[in-house]
């Protein structure tokens, strides 16, 4: 089995998700006691998100590499950047630690279109719904991407960093998302991106009028191939 190299704790309640997603993806694979041959950097976000909301993204770009960069050296043998926000910096950080990235957008992309899905709404945090680094890399690949109005985009992104992330769901906060996501059909959207991966912590298969594309999941399995591959 290849080994993966994580970089996650960003935060660690969705790196948690990912790591159960990972080990019983290769379980379900390969059986028996088999589980992921993975490597784990867990930063800690509080920094991160402070640079985040500063527009500081090169303080950012300096932490990732340098624990992509022990990765590297602790023998992962590509990189697995466990949130869709920090894919702002993903070329640089590919770039600065020698490992191929799983691009979470890429991944995400290849599911929609693979379903002949064109028309999606994004639900993330503000950096993703509202810069070009994702949307763009969607839209590349002919996929119409539709964001959330202004004040949605507010309570969207206030329940990822005041609750989700923090390890608190809260029924009004789902209920708020499923409002969103309501808005989002009736401006033409087919299907959702979970485009956070802690969002998979608030709504599930079923939750709301459209079928979800979760991220966490639909990256945990572009690494689970590649350790296999
Ligand atoms: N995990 C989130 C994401 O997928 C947000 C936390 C972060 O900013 O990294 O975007």
């Amino acid at each position: 089995m290849r080994m993966l190299g994580v970089l996650g704790g960003m935060s660690w309640t969705s790196t948690e998700s990912y790591y159960r997603l990972l080990n019983r993806g290769v379980a379900e694979q390969l059986g028996g006691l088999h589980s992921a041959r993975l490597l784990l950097h867990s930063v800690d976000f509080a920094p991160i998100a402070q640079a985040q909301h500063e527009g500081d993204w090169d303080a950012t770009l300096a932490v990732l590499a340098e624990a992509g960069r022990g990765l590297e050296r602790g023998g992962a043998e590509a990189l697995l950047l466990a949130t869709n926000t920090m894919h702002k910096v993903a070329d640089e950080l590919e770039e600065a630690c020698g490992l191929p990235l799983l691009h979470i957008a890429d991944a995400t992309a290849d599911a929609i279109v693979a379903d002949g899905v064109t028309r999606v709404g994004l639900l993330a945090t503000a950096f993703t719904m509202e810069q070009d680094f994702y949307t763009g890399r969607l839209a590349a690949r002919g996929i119409d991407v539709l964001v959330p109005e202004e004040e949605d985009r507010g309570t969207v992104h206030r329940v990822i960093y005041d609750e989700l992330v923090r390890d608190v769901v809260r029924p009004e906060s789902r209920d708020a998302y499923l409002g969103v996501v309501d808005r989002l059909a009736q401006r033409g959207a087919d299907a959702v991106i979970l485009g956070c991966t802690e969002l998979g912590l608030l709504l599930g298969p079923g939750d709301g009028v459209l079928p979800q594309y979760d991220t966490t999941q639909i990256h945990a399995d572009a690494g689970v191939r590649f350790m296999l591959g």
